[in-house]
């Protein structure tokens, strides 16, 4: 079985990474994708846990490999996601979060038309404007391109195939796990499954269904 890609994007700021951390533990079977970057290491932050800092140079050596599913400038920095990680989970059919961008999350959707994508919509712009100058993370410059490069992303809700509304965070996780645990429902996902059972129903087919 193959695991499914999951995509989950934001405006900076959004809440997407706190509503990730809320869900991971709740559901078996659902991994990480740990991204690369050139941004600075926050404070707090673990390398290999959060992202994998790497410089420009390491990073431009990684496109040239082929070593990026998908890569983007994101508020001046560059992100990208691992290929390697992305195929092992799946391939174990663990399904994989990706938090990227919005210019990510388009990329990934065209190539995966398949994937899961949701997109974390915080109730206004101000509370917007208040949780990331409350974060703390950004200097002004910062602060302020993230929120100038908010009003694109915003527009492009549309392309996502579930939108959470980021109010409270108790609800918005409780949103996005259902979402997830839905999608694990399909009967397009649950064919090997099925198969099984089905296979049962076959086998009674040459005794008398009394028996
Ligand atoms: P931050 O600097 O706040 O950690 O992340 C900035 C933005 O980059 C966020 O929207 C985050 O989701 C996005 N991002 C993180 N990793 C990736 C990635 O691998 N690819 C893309 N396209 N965006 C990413």
């Amino acid at each position: 079985m193959i695991g499914t890609l999951i995509i989950i994007s934001s405006p900076s700021g959004g809440g997407k990474g706190t509503l990730i951390k809320e869900i991971l533990p709740r559901i078996p079977d659902l991994r990480y994708s740990v991204s690369f970057t050139t941004r600075a290491m926050r404070e707090g932050e673990v390398d290999g846990h959060d992202y994998h800092f790497i410089t420009r140079d390491e990073f431009d050596r990684r496109i040239a490999d082929g070593e990026f599913l998908e890569y983007a400038e994101v508020h001046g920095n560059y992100y990208g996601t691992s290929r390697e990680q992305v195929a092992k989970e799946t391939d174990a059919g663990r399904d994989i979060i990706l938090e990227i961008d919005v210019q990510g999350a388009e990329l990934v959707m065209r190539r995966f038309p398949d994937a899961l994508s949701v997109f974390i919509l915080p109730p206004s712009f101000a509370i917007l404007r208040e949780r990331l100058a409350a974060r703390g993370t950004e200097n002004p410059e910062s602060l302020t391109l993230r929120l100038r490069n908010s009003w694109g992303e915003v527009e492009k809700y549309g392309l996502f195939k579930y939108v959470v509304i980021n109010d409270e965070v108790e609800p918005a996780a409780n949103a996005l796990e259902t979402v997830i645990l839905a999608e694990r429902m399909r009967s397009i996902r649950q064919k090997a499954r099925v198969q099984d059972i089905l296979d049962s129903f076959d086998a009674s087919k040459n005794n008398d269904p009394g028996d």
